[in-house]
């Protein structure tokens, strides 16, 4: 077991949908840094379980917590968990969500209330209760999506709206809470090699042509960017794009 000195020691974090990819490599990344995480999943414990065993390899706190950021109570409910397990909660990350892309015409009023349930409902929710749980200091970091600065074709209007609510509510925060000195900074992935979006599936090859760096991105490289907010104290209400020049 290696023990890190990094810059969040002492800090708790909160990665939601923390069991694979991007919150995944978050999880590890702050714990690298010196964090107690917490990470909720949905279906996959064996995943979440990995996760918790890489941030105890680092000398670091995991707890894995089964939270569905679908139900209000759950997505709430996942910040005093987290609390209760590690001592307080200093970072939240809000990264678990869900891509559903499709013409407007064939998308379902079940496809909407699902994709708005998880990808703003929750967000919201375990902001609010974040807010209130949260040391002065705190972090809140929410994953949005190059798609809120440019959608490149047809079949995004659900996930872009969803992902385009986040941009507000990050502003808004960072509004609410700067006077305890929490700031709201908003991330946003470009195409990123995971279950959500391989970077060998049938429309990777279209997607790495529009970035300008022409390939697909690691989701360690958006963790980078996460420990970076997480640290910094004057940068809130802000969007940084980790897209490979997607929206250049
Ligand atoms: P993955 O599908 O690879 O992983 C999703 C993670 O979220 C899993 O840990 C999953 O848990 C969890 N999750 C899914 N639904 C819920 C839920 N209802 N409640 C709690 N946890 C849930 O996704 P990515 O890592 O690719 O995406 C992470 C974030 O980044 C998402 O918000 C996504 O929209 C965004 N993004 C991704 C991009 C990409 O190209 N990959 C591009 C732009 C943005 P479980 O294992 O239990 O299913």
């Amino acid at each position: 077991m290696t023990t890190t000195h990094g810059t969040l020691n002492g800090k708790v974090a909160l990665v939601t949908g923390g069991s694979r990819g991007i919150g995944a490599a978050t999880a590890v990344r702050l714990a690298r840094e010196g964090a107690d995480v917490a990470v909720t999943y949905v279906g996959g414990e064996e995943a979440a379980s990995d996760v918790v065993r890489r941030v105890e390899a680092l000398g670091r706190r995991a707890v894995a917590l089964r939270a569905d950021s679908a139900d209000p109570e759950e997505a709430a409910g996942a910040v005093p968990r987290t609390a209760e397990a590690l001592g307080g909660l200093d970072v939240l990350v809000n990264n678990a969500g869900v891509g559903v892309l499709g013409p407007l015409g064939e998308l379902s009023l079940a496809q909407v209330d699902r994709v708005l349930a998880v990808n703003v409902r929750g967000v919201f929710l375990a902001s609010q209760a974040a807010a209130a749980r949260m040391r002065d200091g705190g972090r809140i970091i929410t994953i949005g999506s190059c798609m809120t600065q440019r959608v490149p074709g047809p079949g995004g209007t659900l996930y872009a709206t969803s992902k385009s609510a986040l941009i507000g509510l990050t502003k808004a925060l960072a509004r609410e809470l700067g006077a305890r000195g929490i700031t709201a900074n908003i991330v946003h992935p470009g195409p990123i090699d995971t279950d959500m979006n391989p970077g060998d599936g049938p429309f990777a090859a279209g997607q790495a042509a529009m970035t300008a760096a022409g390939r697909f991105g690691a989701a360690e490289e958006v963790a980078s960017m996460v420990a970076y907010l997480a640290e910094a104290d004057y940068v809130t209400g802000a969007e940084f794009s980790v897209d490979g020049g997607h929206a250049a």
